[in-house]
């Protein structure tokens, strides 16, 4: 078993942390928010109250932060972990971030002699709390080999897709194609529903057929169609508009700097922006079924 300090116990990084302690490994942790280090604690972990602390004497730091501002606070800043890590302690980030963020922490990490790897998920809330996530690393070859070992508690499926960074630009790839899937499936039940079909009875056809896709399969968006799913509790939880928006932001930025195409995603993009401006931001991104449908009627 091994010693493992997690920093960011949010709606992911809280039922990982769970995980782990299942899986019989010694947990410290550390989080700006109190409630979720109690909840971390009354699973078995052991808090510190710093960075620094809760680096210390762990063979293992797993990172799981909004957005790549905090991921570099957390690496890079004064009193930040690369200032307060043992050697040979390996770095995992799973936040979703630009791949450029992951390779400035990589570098900052190499050049003190540490090894990093930007290993961002997929799989949501539920994929978090049953251990099914998929993880999806950028790093060396050795680094994941010994990397999965830990990530295998966590998920289900561990996927090496390249140097330091490809972990995050296959998963914006993969987010990319989900809020075109997602925004798609909203679509095309809302006309089916215009023409005064079953939502439920539209959503079995669509299934079975060549339309049908992991939104619709398996996150259906249309309330009441499909249990535990957040469109059947108001849109709470899940995987937030604002979070789409990041991730949608960062796939915009990366084809800006490729010179890349991405009609689709910027469509998927806009609508999901809309949405956001009309205060859905909070909302699990199923909710932009709302966009094309008055849920009310
Ligand atoms: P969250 O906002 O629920 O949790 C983030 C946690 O980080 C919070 O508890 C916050 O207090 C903590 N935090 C922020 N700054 C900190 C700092 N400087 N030091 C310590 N703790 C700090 O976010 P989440 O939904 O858990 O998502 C985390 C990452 O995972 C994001 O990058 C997101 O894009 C990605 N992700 C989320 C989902 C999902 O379904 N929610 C799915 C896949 C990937």
């Amino acid at each position: 078993m091994s010693r493992i300090a997690f920093v960011g116990l949010g709606n992911m990084g809280g039922p990982m942390a769970a995980n782990l302690l299942k899986a019989g490994h010694e947990l410290t942790v550390y989080d700006l928010s109190a409630a979720a280090v109690d909840a971390a604690v009354k699973a078995g972990a052991e808090s510190a109250d710093s960075l620094a602390a809760v680096v210390s004497g762990a063979e293992y730091v797993i990172t799981m932060l909004p957005a790549g501002k905090h991921v570099e606070a957390v690496y890079l800043g004064d009193e930040g972990v690369l200032n307060a890590v043992a050697d040979g302690t390996l770095l995992i980030d799973s936040s979703t971030i630009a791949p450029e963020t992951s390779q400035k922490v990589a570098k900052a990490a190499t050049a003190k002699g540490l090894s990093f790897m930007d290993a961002p998920v997929s799989g949501g809330v539920g994929g978090a709390q049953a251990g099914t996530l998929t993880f999806i690393c950028g790093g060396e070859a050795d680094v994941f080999q010994r990397a999965s070992s830990i990530l295998r508690n966590m998920g289900k499926n561990i996927f090496h897709a390249g140097p330091h960074g490809a972990g995050q630009v296959a998963k914006i790839c993969n987010n990319m194609l989900l809020s075109i899937l997602m925004t798609g499936t909203c679509e095309a039940l809302a006309l089916g529903v215009k023409n005064g079909l079953d939502p439920a009875v539209l959503s079995e056809i669509m299934k079975q057929s060549s339309g049908g896709n992991w939104a619709l399969n398996v996150y259906n968006p249309w309330p009441g169609v499909m249990d535990n799913v957040p469109a059947s509790r108001n849109y709470q939880g899940g995987f937030l508009v604002d979070l789409m928006n990041k991730d949608l932001g960062l796939a915009f930025d990366n084809a800006v700097k490729n010179q890349a195409t991405i009609p689709m995603g910027s469509l998927a993009r806009n609508l999901f922006q809309l949405h956001a401006q009309q205060g859905k931001g909070g909302l699990d991104f199923s909710s932009i079924q709302q966009l094309f449908s008055n849920l009310e009627e």
